[in-house]
């Protein structure tokens, strides 16, 4: 099996289609070229039947970007995907992007449609798709939820018609790690030309393990997986990008794959969506966060200044972020407090340091942290006070 990791980026459609998230056609074709920077392998750029703006959309970054495929989504109708075919026609490389749900569940409650109706559905679907473009990807969705034989089914039938891709979609975010890697097992083994198609996974963060089980996935044989630009996507969000990515960096002695990701481009491109959507990431977020590389308690401080790695398994220039920062605060020691003077062009005897040190922890239990201007006005106090004692 191959060790090359297909990252499938969804910022721009599962992501996009989040509440508060949305983007102009020009805001997704800036978006789209960072991504483009990043080297990620799929852009899926939007869902044009869903209206005028998306199939815009596509349309602009399918000309806008030339090495990574471009996606778009398509329920399994015939207007769907010419809709689809027609806003990639002016794509290098494009790919459609056709799903119907597999479980009962969905089956029954919202699409009233028997098995067999969507076993057919299915097909057509990757036929008439697979007349437009030889990449076409067929999305069971709400996989983790169906029958077990009827999924593997449909798959075998997709694959037989010409689907390139298989996603199995924890559409709902219901999945445990142990449970999708053997789910995964299952399908792959069971169904008879598995070979034929790479297995995708897309988890959504429902429990928190959307990352996770993609790993999880990963394990089992997956080769491409959807993710997004902080995370973001329906509800609680899709699979981070950038966590998937810094795993197989950081832990290459567990994770079997690689990918053409450029780490460095990480950090731009979740400023790049934060600033183009307005919507902040939380700041103890993994990679990107604000405090992923800052460190306030003085324990961690030390050791950072003697020995970074003895508290980052990271370096932050590999994530694109500037460099770590120690952070002044009421759980900051001397060493911090040093370094910060140090830095500011300010040099303390151990006793004047020392002096510098209790004024900033004492004014830190008063306010959250401290800038640069405050440990300047706290280093001029104290040098006042020498000066008055030398007098
Ligand atoms: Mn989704």
């Amino acid at each position: 099996m191959s060790d090359r990791l297909i990252i499938f980026d969804t910022t721009l459609r599962d992501g996009e289609q989040a509440p508060g998230f949305s983007m102009r056609v020009d805001e997704k074709v800036r978006l789209a070229l960072q991504l483009e920077r990043l080297g990620v392998d799929v852009i899926e750029a939007g869902f044009p039947i869903a209206s005028e703006d998306d199939a815009e959309a596509v349309r602009q970054v399918a000309r806008s970007v030339s090495r990574p495929v471009v996606a778009a989504l398509a329920r399994c109708s015939a207007g769907d995907i010419d809709k689809a075919a027609e806003a990639l026609s002016g794509a290098r490389r494009r790919r459609i992007h056709t799903f119907i749900a597999t479980s009962d569940l969905h089956l029954q409650h919202k699409l009233r449609m028997t098995r067999e109706t969507c076993l057919e559905l299915a097909v057509d679907a990757v036929r008439r798709a697979r007349n437009t473009t030889d990449d076409v990807e067929f999305s069971a969705e709400d996989a983790t939820r169906s029958d077990i034989d009827f999924l593997c089914r449909v798959v075998e039938h997709a694959i037989d018609a010409g689907a390139t891709t298989i996603n199995l979609p924890d559409t709902v975010g219901y999945s445990m790690p142990d449970e999708i890697a053997s789910f995964f097992r299952t399908v792959i083994e069971r169904v008879p030309n598995s070979d034929k198609a790479i297995f995708s996974a897309h988890c959504h963060d429902d429990l928190g393990l959307a990352v996770a089980n993609t790993m999880a996935a990963i394990g089992a044989g997956v080769r491409q997986v959807e993710c997004t630009i902080n995370g973001i996507g329906e509800r609680a969000g899709n699979a981070s990008l950038e966590e998937i990515v810094m795993i197989t960096h950081v832990r290459p002695d567990l994770v079997p794959v690689r990918s053409d990701v450029v780490t460095t481009e990480l950090y731009r491109s979740s400023q790049l969506l934060t600033e183009l959507t307005g919507q902040a990431v939380q700041v103890n977020k993994a990679i990107v966060g604000r405090n992923a590389f800052a460190h306030e308690a003085g324990i961690h401080q030390d050791g950072m200044l003697k020995d970074r790695r003895t508290y980052e398994i990271m370096r932050p220039e590999d994530v694109g972020v500037p460099a770590s920062t120690l952070v002044l605060g009421k759980h900051s020691g001397r060493h911090a407090v040093q370094k910060a003077c140090e830095r500011l062009g300010l040099s303390f005897a151990r006793r004047d340091l020392d002096e510098v040190y209790k004024r900033m922890i004492a004014l830190a239990d008063r306010q959250k942290t401290i800038t640069d201007d405050d440990l300047k006005a706290i280093a001029d106090a104290v040098m006042a006070g020498q000066r008055a004692t030398a007098s």
